[in-house]
């Protein structure tokens, strides 16, 4: 085991413990193929399943894995048109299992996430019976304040570079506060609890994930 697998590995029971306490369900994966099996597991066969704009789950490879497994998958990534991505968004809503990444956890155990359309965070809040968040340890914040000051300085600036959004933190690599079209900063939620038992199932991922 290296220093950093070591490390992780100890950082990891602390975290699983802290979300505990806050009612979630919480799992270590030290590498993305466990946690790929992680989620495969949690997920029963013919849920309906979407899940939010994520590079981790990406990288991860989740979705060609459910897409050729028994699995009825919302991917609004395969809309033909804006009205149809639209439907399947509000589809997403209702599924079964919900998958998303978060920009940021603290290292008490709260999520920390900014969305531009809302649908991710939305479907965190309440909607989906289960929310699957898989997370590379690369998101590990202090504090809520850390949190944000990440996603808005780490996270944004690349994904609006990917979105091709004309924002400043595209261009300057720093958050510019705007509040034009191209903003992917409309709400920011962060979930101390999970109010249902168990709805919100965390894997934590000894590797660097997504932005
Ligand atoms: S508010 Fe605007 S500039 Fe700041 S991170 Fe969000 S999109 Fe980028």
């Amino acid at each position: 085991m290296t220093v950093r697998e070591n490390y992780y590995s100890n950082l990891s029971k602390t975290l699983v413990e802290n979300f505990k306490k806050r009612r979630f369900e919480a799992y270590y994966c030290p590498t993305k193929e466990d946690a790929l099996k992680k989620a495969m597991d949690l997920i029963p066969e013919k849920s309906l399943v979407a899940f939010g704009g994520s590079m981790t789950i990406k990288e991860l490879g989740l979705i060609d894995s459910l897409e050729k497994g028994d699995y009825k998958v919302i991917n609004r990534e395969m809309a033909r048109n804006p009205e149809e991505k639209d439907e399947l968004t509000r589809k997403g809503m209702n599924a079964d299992y919900y998958l998303m990444s978060s920009n940021a956890f603290t290292a008490q155990g709260e999520l920390v996430n900014i969305d531009g359309l809302g649908n991710r965070v939305g479907a965190l809040c309440y909607g989906p019976r289960n929310v699957v968040v898989i997370m590379g340890m690369n998101k590990l914040s202090q504090n809520r304040e850390n949190g944000i000051w990440r996603t808005q300085n780490v996270a944004s600036p690349q994904n609006t570079i990917r979105l091709e959004r004309k924002t400043p933190c595209a261009i300057t690599g720093v958050c510019g506060d705007c509040l034009g079209d191209g903003s992917i900063c409309s709400q920011i939620v962060i979930t101390r609890r999970s109010s249902v038992q168990g709805r919100i199932k965390i894997i934590l991922v000894g590797e660097d994930l997504g932005y």
